[in-house]
């Protein structure tokens, strides 16, 4: 049983692969932040080591139990994030990462049939480290699964993903969600319908925002600053600019999940203004929206969606925070 929501159409396709020793040495699991990307990932982990047999892991043996507390000596994952020992948040995949998760899978595997390398946020790796990883990905070791997670599959190098097999994840619909997260004990019926309509499909999100208040209760306080700054003067704008090129600097996917909300934010102002209330996200703010959309044409809000695409994609070109985030505050139009 694949302990998996949605993204049946990925397992159509795995699970004939897994019975019949067909599956790929690699693959590049794409699609948008806590879409379920690592959940997939790792239960693949599980299937190519499960005790069952072949197919789906069985989430019930040894196996299975010691990937799910990530426990399992031969499934390792390489990523940005906290440095070991609690050392600075690093925000590439380095060279000395990518060769110690490498020579790992050319050893045979410690415990089970399968060593697993899942590389998380694999658009984050140096030129180097990319470069190290091709070789391997074109011999790969027997026994091995080298899994690349990316919410970005085009800023990989195009001699990467050629040599991966594409899994691509796609958002769940809102019923999917809250069905999920109703599945879930102590989940109110209200709240699993508020958070899957908030969620944009992402179940990863939605089980985040459900077990850890304070998950919500900052989303909120970046939305009122989101609105606040819309607003604000000239100067007003440049330090929240200055602030949020520098947390970009230490972290890039908070940084991007503030602009995501800035797009929400302008995608809902959209929606108002072309009087289809129905679909805004933020039902809660809905009269704040109105008030802002009515201060607005549509033109201008449609080129300010425009500018929030323009700013993440320069982002994603390694252009300065700095100067895109700038550049987008200016483009902040009158009377937003
Ligand atoms: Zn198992």
């Amino acid at each position: 049983m694949w302990p998996i929501h949605g993204q049946d159409h990925l397992l159509r396709q795995l699970e004939p692969a897994l019975t019949q020793g067909r599956l790929a040495h690699a693959y590049l699991l794409a699609g948008p932040p806590h879409v379920g990307k690592m959940a997939l990932a790792l239960a693949l982990a599980q299937a190519v080591n499960c005790l069952a047999g072949l197919g789906a892991p069985c989430g019930s043996c040894t196996q299975c139990r010691r990937i799910a507390l990530g426990q399992h000596a031969d499934v390792r994952v390489v990523g940005v994030g906290q440095g070991q020992d609690g050392g600075p948040t690093r925000t590439v995949i380095g060279i000395g990462d990518v060769r110690e998760a490498l020579r790992q899978a050319s050893l045979k595997p410690y415990e089970g049939k399968c060593t697993v390398i899942i590389f998380d946020g694999a658009e984050a790796m140096s030129a180097e480290a990319a470069n190290a990883l091709l070789k391997t990905l074109e011999e790969p070791p027997p026994q091995v699964l080298l899994l690349l997670l990316t919410t970005d599959a085009d800023s990989l190098l195009p001699t990467i993903r050629s040599r991966c097999r594409s899994l691509d994840l796609r958002p769940l619909a809102k019923h999917q969600v809250a069905a999920a997260l109703a599945a879930r004990p102590q989940t109110s019926p209200e709240q699993a319908e508020r958070l899957a309509r908030l969620s944009r499909g992402c179940l990863g999100w939605a089980f985040n925002a459900l077990t850890d208040p304070d998950y919500l209760e900052q989303r909120e306080a970046e939305l009122e600053q989101v609105r606040q700054i819309c607003q604000a003067g000239l100067e007003g704008r440049f330090s929240y600019a200055a602030d949020l090129a520098a947390r970009f600097s230490r972290d890039r996917e908070p940084a991007r999940a503030t602009l995501y909300l800035w797009l929400r934010w302008w995608r809902d102002l959209l929606l108002v203004k072309e009087g289809v209330e129905a679909y805004v996200q933020d039902q809660e703010r809905l009269s704040e929206l109105r008030l802002q959309a009515a201060q607005l044409t549509t033109p201008q809000v449609v080129e300010f969606i425009k500018a929030l695409y323009q700013s993440l994609d320069a982002l994603e070109r390694n252009a300065s925070p700095r100067l895109a985030m700038e550049v987008l505050m200016l483009k902040v139009p009158a009377g937003g």
